[in-house]
């Protein structure tokens, strides 16, 4: 089975690939090299649908997209779909520095936050999603070599440590995009 996968990042389409290829033997992942449509979408959902409506329409094959990010409940959600450029760059450590930053005085009990994750896939019989929370609380302070974005402030419920903190394949087994893909996987298996 072919799978357009709405991303530039050959990395992420080897990830990902890898991680499907687990459940779903026959599976071939594709990148997508057509042009990427503006992320104008007010959610997670609609943000990931546009992308897989752009690579659907332009290669023809069953797409899927992923659009991810933290939510902080003081925050009322925030940074949410906007965690990517969250303090005006694109810059990790800056982004994270704003949102510690902004929760400064608040109590340990007041920082929960998840990482949430969507995936979209279009293909000709219609368009369903996945989502996955994983839920958690911002840090004081940042800690831990892996991972990437927000995982230095990021500790998941069940832990002590950030999520940088675990090594890698740890957080890949238990995310918020490993619970959205095992999802999507289980349904490619009833196609
Ligand atoms: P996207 O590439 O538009 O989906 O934006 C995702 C952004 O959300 C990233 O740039 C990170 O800032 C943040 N993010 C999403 N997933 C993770 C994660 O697993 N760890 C840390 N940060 C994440």
């Amino acid at each position: 089975m072919k799978l357009v996968l709405a991303t530039h990042n050959q990395h992420k389409v080897q990830e990902v690939g890898a991680i499907l290829s687990q459940s779903v033997k026959d599976l071939e992942l594709l990148g997508y090299d057509g042009p990427e449509p503006i992320e104008d979408g007010k959610s997670f959902l609609e943000n990931a649908l546009i992308k897989a409506r752009a690579a659907y329409l332009h290669t023809g094959l069953p797409a899927i997209a992923d659009d991810s990010g933290i939510a902080v409940e003081i925050l009322g959600g925030s940074p949410g779909i906007f965690s990517a450029g969250w303090s005006g760059t694109r810059d990790n450590e800056t982004n994270r520095n704003l949102l510690l930053a902004q929760l400064i005085d608040v109590k340990e009990e007041n920082r929960a936050a998840s990482f949430i994750c969507t995936i979209a896939m279009v293909d000709e019989e219609g368009e369903v999603s996945f989502t996955g929370i994983w839920p958690g609380r911002v840090a004081f302070e940042e800690k831990g070599p892996n991972g990437f974005g927000y995982d230095p402030v990021f500790i998941p419920d069940g832990f002590e440590v950030t999520a940088a903190e675990l090594e890698p394949e740890v957080k890949n087994s238990i995310s918020h995009r490993s619970m959205a893909l095992e999802q999507l996987a289980n349904y490619l298996l009833t196609k």
